[in-house]
């Protein structure tokens, strides 16, 4: 299998206080796990810069002229409670944007089968118009809307197994039948969407809330039970991951108990749809995980799976 791997080394400039869980070690911590032998076939690229059409299919010019002007050149600015901009903010979260479009290229063409994108800021939880939970830029929702503009994609599938709901993107697609968004996640946890009684406006949401506690064979379960046969009803023509390993037992944001080797059984099972429905194409995007080393060692079980390992 041929997985593309993109990171950048200005993700490292997006600063936050010491004792910030979202903290630039996060992709010094996966990229050591992926030093070893068994990954020297991924095809390892540099994240390049999101252009203003790309990002501008999912925020508005005025949010992005917001965030760019509210960086500080000096220190940090608290944007909301926990959502921290530094110097190095905005340009990181224009490569994380930049990336996920870059994957989506690749993929979509063929040149790759399926992508790895280790970026920070994440993106999940942003909005349209609203930066919240570190998030700035909605890196999976500006995917979907690259696959559909440049590609030819008429449906796109984001599935989303962060510890967290991924309100921004749920916001962001509500009303649109064209992406499918589906989410595992810790019931009640930060912040505080994703009820199973949240479907969109014709069915193309599905939350699947688990209390806390739950392991990783409840969110096999839920993946391969309702997710997936879900996914698969759709026919998406990409599938785009919104990766987060932030339910895994370590964690100290969630109360969910899975371990690394977990993500590689969730990652197969999504391959598996994939080959049936979309050619195999999966474009994944890091969002959670701050147990530095349960988040090295879950996203390189997860990288191993998308190589076919
Ligand atoms: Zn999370």
């Amino acid at each position: 299998m041929r997985t593309l791997f993109l990171s950048h080394p200005r993700y490292r400039d997006h600063l936050a206080p010491d004792n910030h869980p979202e903290q630039p070690g996060r992709i010094v911590a996966i990229e050591r796990q992926l030093e070893g032998e068994s990954f020297q076939n991924l095809i390892r690229d540099m994240a390049r810069p999101v252009t203003d059409a790309e990002i501008q299919r999912v925020h508005p010019a005025a949010y992005v002229d917001h965030i760019r002007i509210q960086a500080p050149h000096d220190g940090l600015m608290s944007i909301s409670r926990d959502t921290i901009l530094s110097n190095g903010t905005y340009e990181a979260a224009r490569l994380a944007a930049g990336a996920a479009c870059l994957a989506v290229d690749e993929v979509m063409t063929g040149l790759v089968d399926n992508a790895f994108s280790a970026a920070r800021p994440p993106g999940h939880h942003a909005s349209a118009r609203q930066a919240m939970g570190f998030c700035f830029f909605n890196h999976a929702a500006i995917a979907a809307r690259h696959a559909q503009a440049e590609h030819g994609a008429e449906r796109v599938a984001i599935v989303d197994f962060d510890v967290h709901h991924g309100n921004g993107t749920q916001n962001i697609f509500y009303s649109d039948e064209t992406v499918f968004y589906a989410s595992i996640h810790q019931q009640h946890l930060f912040p505080g969407t994703g009820e199973a009684s949240e479907t969109g406006v014709a069915g193309n949401i599905l939350n699947v809330p688990l209390a806390a506690g739950a392991n990783g064979a409840a969110v096999l379960e839920a993946m391969t039970n309702t997710i997936l046969p879900a996914v698969t009803a759709f026919h998406p023509d990409l599938l785009v991951l919104s990766a987060g390993f932030d339910a895994h037992y370590r964690d100290p944001l969630g109360d969910l108990n899975l371990v690394e080797a977990d993500y590689a059984v969730l990652t197969r099972a999504v391959m598996d749809v994939a080959d049936r429905v979309c050619g195999g194409r999966v474009v994944s995007l890091l969002e959670g995980g701050y147990d530095l080393d349960a988040l090295g060692l879950s996203a390189a079980a997860h990288v191993s799976a998308l190589m076919g390992h």
